[in-house]
């Protein structure tokens, strides 16, 4: 199995750097700190959102450029591994689309999983392009526990074992500026509110339905 951890697709979520020192010696695997430009700034991207910014360009933004040389160096790699954190006040989950395998999504140690139709990052984010799975969790968690979440979703994917989640489908955005309690219902939708609270996206959230398997 060869696997790729990835951090700071967004410069500014530091956990990913974090976990991924956590990780260098304990785990058999690709580490790569997607941004480093914007690391070194403090700025969650410099051109372009680089989690919107593939397949790339090496003639496009720093961002787009960044990208297609990220796809390049994941060349025979099975599946990555996205870390992201968030201002939003959120229990850990995991964020799919059309190409994540299910074996990974199962093995993840996490409750909820929200599968996010092709149409909110237009099939430009990493995980459009490559198999895999984006981690979402709160920016004050501890790194540590973060890394163990990782750890024990390769462990998991080793001995097929699999961790039952509830899961959310995205239906559309709510743009306001209201908080709502995520993985709640908000009043009048009967949809389920994911990253409400999230800073980078101005007064926005996404409202999703939850589905039984
Ligand atoms: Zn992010």
């Amino acid at each position: 199995m060869t696997i790729a951890i990835i951090g700071c697709l967004h410069g500014n979520e530091v956990l990913g750097k974090r976990v991924i020192e956590f990780l260098r010696d304990r785990i058999d695997a690709r580490f790569i700190i997607a941004n480093p430009p914007a690391v070194e700034k403090g700025v969650r991207f410099i051109g372009t959102d680089m989690n919107r910014s593939f397949p790339g360009n090496p003639q496009g933004s720093q961002e787009e450029t960044l990208a297609h040389a990220l796809l390049a160096k994941l060349e025979g790699i099975e599946f990555v591994i996205d870390i992201h954190s968030t201002t939003a006040v959120t229990e850990g989950f995991v964020i799919a689309v059309e190409r994540s395998p299910q074996a990974l999504i199962d093995a993840v140690p996490l409750n909820k999983v929200v599968l996010m139709p092709r149409a909110f990052a237009s099939g430009k984010s990493l995980i459009d392009h490559i198999p895999g799975v984006s981690l979402e969790f709160h920016e004050g968690i501890d790194p540590a526990s973060v890394a163990n979440v990782v750890a024990e979703t390769v462990a998991n994917m080793v001995s097929s074992r699999t961790v039952v989640k509830e899961m959310y489908v995205g239906k559309r955005m709510l743009q306001g500026d209201a908080i709502f309690e995520n993985f709640k219902q908000v009043p009048g939708t009967g949809l389920y509110a994911i990253l409400s609270g999230e800073k980078a996206y101005h007064g926005t959230c996404i409202l999703c339905e939850r589905v039984s398997h």
